[in-house]
């Protein structure tokens, strides 16, 4: 039992038969990274870059600021993977120098990759500050965009980072069901899928993730959300390439087995989260987390799901 607690509190994250599921942090800058080694990631599955630009949002952070801060987080993992998203702007997270004031949607208008591809001198500084910051040393660099839609945006974003000189992997976030139905085709552009389920989900339900009373459609189990979600991770499974999930889902113990039931391949979460999230793995099978994975899929409603693969996994 003393193993099995320790190994609850340290170690990778993996399920009873070994079958390995890296569990990552969710960081906002190095601020985060003490809680994130702290609590045992194994790296870094989502840098959200814009909080660095929120500190001053008449304009971009310099070169050098951005070297800086993205090379702390590099060396906090110094043989680890490291998965940084290019600047998010836009709709929850607006800048005054990039965001357009006048729209009637902001969540459905300028905003991710879609601010970039506007502004592609503020890309091109961030992409070449990522690079810059990474020379020299050993870590897995992966470099990803918010909001692809297609694989005209895939490719937009991946010539990007070819221009940048990025000696990285590229890849290309899930967070809108037209990603999702078609990552076949994304993935001819990208060498990974990282799957944003807080905004998949508001996109798929047409459901603003900032309105309360909408909670019930923005409920990460809904079996709808758990499809698109399967087709992403097998369409990374068919290109034998990687499928995280750095949304809010990956955080949910339960659901972090059934994810990994559905073929994704890494969770990353607030470090908080990592502990319980490495406890609930590690006490079943790959096979237990299909099966959950298929029982919630076949429900109808989020409240179903999860009661579907309690029964599984409880063993009732
Ligand atoms: C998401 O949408 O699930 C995501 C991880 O990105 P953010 O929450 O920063 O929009
Ligand atoms: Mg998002």
């Amino acid at each position: 039992e003393r193993k099995a607690a320790l190994s609850a509190s340290s170690g990778p994250g993996q399920t009873s038969d070994g079958h390995r599921v890296p569990l990552l942090a969710n960081v906002g800058g190095p601020a985060d990274l003490p809680a994130a080694l702290e609590n045992g990631a194994e790296g870094v599955g989502l840098f959200r870059t814009e909080f660095l630009f929120l500190d001053d949002s008449a304009k971009a952070p310099t070169e050098e600021k951005q070297i800086e801060a993205y090379r702390k987080v590099l060396e906090a993992f110094p043989e680890g993977r490291v998965v940084v998203r290019a600047l998010d702007a836009g709709a929850d997270k607006p800048l005054d120098f990039l965001t357009p004031a006048d729209e009637p949607n902001p969540a459905l208008g300028v905003r991710g990759l879609r601010t970039l591809l506007e502004n592609p001198e503020v890309m091109q500084t961030q992409l070449r500050a990522l690079a810059k910051a990474a020379e020299g040393l050993p870590v897995h660099l992966e470099v990803m965009a918010p909001m692809v839609a297609d694989r005209v945006d895939a490719k937009a974003f991946a010539d990007a980072c070819r221009e940048a000189g990025l000696q990285a992997k590229f890849g290309a976030m899930v967070e809108i069901p037209s990603a999702a139905l078609r990552a076949r085709s994304i993935l001819h552009e990208v060498e990974f899928l990282s799957l944003g389920t807080n905004d998949l989900a508001q996109y798929t339900f047409a459901a603003d993730r900032q309105v309360g009373a909408l909670a019930r459609l923005q409920d990460p189990w809904q079996p709808a959300l758990l499809d698109l979600i399967a087709f992403s991770a097998d369409a990374a499974k068919a290109a034998g390439k990687s499928c995280g999930v750095c949304g809010e889902a990956a955080a949910d113990p339960m659901l972090a087995c059934v994810l990994t039931g559905l073929g994704v391949t890494s969770l990353s979460m607030g470090a908080a989260s990592i502990p319980y999230v490495r406890t609930a793995l590690a006490k079943y099978t790959l096979a237990q987390c299909k099966r959950a994975a298929e029982a919630a899929r076949a429900t109808d409603t989020a409240e179903e799901a999860r009661a579907a693969a309690h029964q599984v996994l409880s063993g009732e």
